[in-house]
């Protein structure tokens, strides 16, 4: 090289717009370290930071400490299925492209096992800890510069560098992946700042609101069943009370809590209510009771009472009729005594149970939250906002919300590796 084009090139460098980072990641949750191992792995070069001193907690709570980290019945040809969105074939491209036997080979490389459970729900056997090692180790092997327990203060965006400024100083990259994820459990570190950065760039939001949440009641109509804490039923239940409804069910357990209605079922619809709307509930799935009755009417001497506690817990059949006057008088009379109208009015009424909640545990108990950054503002084989080159949204801040059941983690590991991917190929 001659003397001339030396200096030309060391020119071209001192006025190169300085880059500390090829991507600055703010969230090193699921979605983040996920994005953080690929990118890093990829050739490039990653700073990860989280305002919490410990890492990734939703991870280390989920599942009971096993972590629910995916779902064997994620439908490769329509993964859609298993979550809630305004936009919801966004989030079809990114699933299909890391699905749950991707997370598998990736355990599996760490020598970690699983177990399925319920409804195709799993879990690992090591630990949920065992879950964070294994996605810390990947990030590691990519050379990622981690800062955990680090405040950020402010984003800005010079020409086509953004500048994070934070508690350890101020830091540029040609991409920044907001993974910051939602409002749920504020004590262990969630915060609006995804919405905020949204916000900054003009991007539109979906109203948030708290999902798979446990649903509170209050009035006459809750009375009759404040005193059924415990009690645990296989239930089927959807969303009533509009016209456009979304018809969703599920079929899944309800349990009674001192402040009103948990379990799974509950968790699964409460993602689908609205305030205002109802929610029909059948109460005994394992049989018709109307049929049952007939036949109980023709056959038993047994009083209604001891009859409807062998079909239903037994606290809750007690409860049942002593909530209704009339069923109330007719508890201790033999079953072949009992009058058809009462019988089946009693069974109309457990199969489907009409009852309004009048709101949630709010964020404080909700695994997710529900709305985010607006995915019409995303690409979605890339998750780059459109309009602003190298700005990236994944994970829950997004309004992408999956089932109860390990889809929620799905999202987070698809959304975080389509973004590494796409950067990848954009840098590099
Ligand atoms: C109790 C509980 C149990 C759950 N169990 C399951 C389960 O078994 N299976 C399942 O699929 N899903 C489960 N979920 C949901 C799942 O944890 C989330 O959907 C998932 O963690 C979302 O990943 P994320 O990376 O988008 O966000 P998160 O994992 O929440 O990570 C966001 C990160 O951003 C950081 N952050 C936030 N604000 C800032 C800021 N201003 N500056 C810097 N950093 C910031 C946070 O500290 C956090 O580390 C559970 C959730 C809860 C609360």
């Amino acid at each position: 090289m001659n003397i001339e084009s030396a200096s030309a090139v060391a020119s071209l460098q001192v006025q190169a717009p300085y880059k500390d980072f090829d991507t600055i990641i703010i969230g090193a949750g699921a979605a983040g370290l996920m994005c953080a191992g690929v990118a890093g792995q990829l050739g490039l070069k990653v700073l990860l930071l989280d305002h919490a001193a410990k890492i990734a907690e939703k991870i280390r709570i989920s599942g009971g400490g096993r972590c629910n980290f995916t779902n064997r019945d994620l439908d490769p040809r329509n993964p859609q299925t298993h979550f809630i969105s305004d936009n919801p074939r966004f989030c079809k491209h990114a699933l299909g492209n890391y699905t749950p036997d991707d997370f598998l080979a990736l355990m599996a490389k760490h020598q970690l096992t699983h177990t399925e459970k319920h409804k195709g729900q799993l879990f690992c056997d090591q630990s949920a800890g065992a879950i964070i090692t294994m996605l810390l180790d990947e990030a590691k092997q990519g050379g990622v510069d981690h800062r955990q327990g680090i405040q950020v203060k402010a984003v800005s965006k010079q020409g086509d560098m953004y500048q994070v400024h934070t508690s350890q100083g101020n830091f540029t990259a040609t991409n920044l992946v907001v993974a910051t994820g939602g409002l749920s459990i504020p004590k262990i570190g969630a915060t609006d700042f995804g919405y905020g950065l949204a916000k900054q760039f003009d991007m539109p939001l979906i109203p948030t609101r708290p999902a798979l949440v446990p649903l509170t009641f209050d009035g006459s109509e809750w009375t009759a069943f404040k005193d059924l804490a415990g009690v645990s039923l296989p239930v089927h239940i959807q969303v009533t009370g509009a016209s456009n409804v979304d018809k969703t069910s599920f079929d899944e357990d309800l349990l009674f809590t001192h402040k009103g209605l948990s379990g799974p079922a509950i968790l699964q619809i409460s993602s689908y209510w609205q305030p205002g709307l109802d929610l029909r509930i059948n109460l005994h799935t394992a049989s018709n009771l109307d049929a049952n009755f007939s036949g109980l009417k023709a056959t038993s001497r047994k009083q209604l009472g001891n009859e409807l506690a062998a079909l239903l817990p037994a606290r809750l059949a007690q409860q049942w009729l002593q909530s209704d006057a009339q069923l109330a008088a007719l508890r201790e009379r033999p079953m072949v005594d009992m009058p058809d109208k009462a019988l089946r009015k009693l069974a109309e009424s457990l199969h489907q149970w009409r009852i309004k909640p009048s709101g949630s545990e709010g964020y404080a108990k909700a695994e997710v939250t529900a709305g985010g950054v607006d995915t019409r503002a995303l690409d979605a084989k890339t998750m780059q906002a459109k309009g602003h080159t190298g700005l990236y949204f994944i994970g829950e801040v997004t309004d992408v919300t999956g089932w109860l059941g390990g889809y929620n983690f799905q999202w987070a590991w698809a959304s975080g590796y389509a973004a590494a991917k796409a950067m990848a190929t954009e840098t590099v």
